[in-house]
């Protein structure tokens, strides 16, 4: 499937809504044409190599990176990819995260003759999100998650690819998810606010992937698909 518009989207939804499942699908959809940021992969790929930096205590602690930190961060991998050009289709996953965020992310695009034409939001039950964050392993080296519920590994505690051990991610634990969860519900509502104004906010509401992902991709068709044969 190609795209008759660029797409220039964000995506909202607590920490464990489900995010990076739907997106993974979204991509593999409309395979190389659609670009999805995670400003949390940016956060944990450079922990990685600074595993004691001021960064990694943040958002181990469940709080919030500086705005100047995550925009810059955001903005150059924006550079690096291209994604301001015209014709280019991304997703972003975490960011903007408060109202002064996407102050800044509407002023860079304008600068780029461009602006924002899709915010959804994921809208699942704390309940269902507390259980799925219980039941979440990855494997650190390579970001593959695992869900005791619904995607186990093989073997239990082992990366089915390399054998290697499971982990919590360190911000998984009960008292730290329960912080970001309280964080997020937070700042979402004045960041609805914003984009309801501009008329760009669709709710998808759900308990699963499996619920969540058909309406989503049927929100993009509509918008943004021409079908191959047109
Ligand atoms: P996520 O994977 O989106 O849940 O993000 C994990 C953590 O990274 C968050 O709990 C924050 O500590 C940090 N983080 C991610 N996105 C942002 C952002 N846009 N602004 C500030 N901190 C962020």
């Amino acid at each position: 499937m190609s795209f008759a518009t660029s797409l220039r989207a964000i995506i909202l939804g607590a920490p464990g809504a489900g995010k990076g499942t739907v997106l993974s699908k979204l991509s593999r959809q409309y395979q190389n044409q659609l670009t999805t940021v995670s400003s949390g992969d940016l956060l944990r790929e450079q922990i990685k190599h600074n595993p004691s930096s001021e960064i990694a205590s943040v958002v181990a602690s469940g709080r919030l990176v500086p705005n100047n930190l995550m925009i810059d961060m955001i903005f150059n991998r924006f550079d690096q990819l291209d994604l301001f050009s015209q014709d280019k289709s991304w997703l972003l996953d975490g960011f903007p995260r408060n109202v002064n965020q996407a102050i800044d992310l509407d002023s860079r695009l304008l600068h780029m003759n461009n602006s924002l034409n899709l915010v959804i939001e994921l809208d699942v039950p704390y309940e269902v999100i507390l259980n799925r964050i219980k039941n979440r392993y990855i494997h650190q080296p390579s970001g593959r998650i695992y869900s005791l519920d619904y995607n186990p590994p093989k073997v239990p505690g082992k990366d089915d690819v390399t054998g290697e051990p499971l982990t919590k991610r360190p911000d998984d634990n009960v008292e730290v998810f329960a912080q970001r969860l309280e964080l997020y519900t937070e700042l979402v509502e004045p960041l609805k606010d914003y984009y309801a104004d501009r008329d760009l906010l669709h709710t998808i509401s759900g308990d699963s992937s499996d619920i969540i992902y058909p309406q989503l991709l049927k929100l993009v068709e509509k918008k943004f698909n021409t079908p191959l044969e047109q």
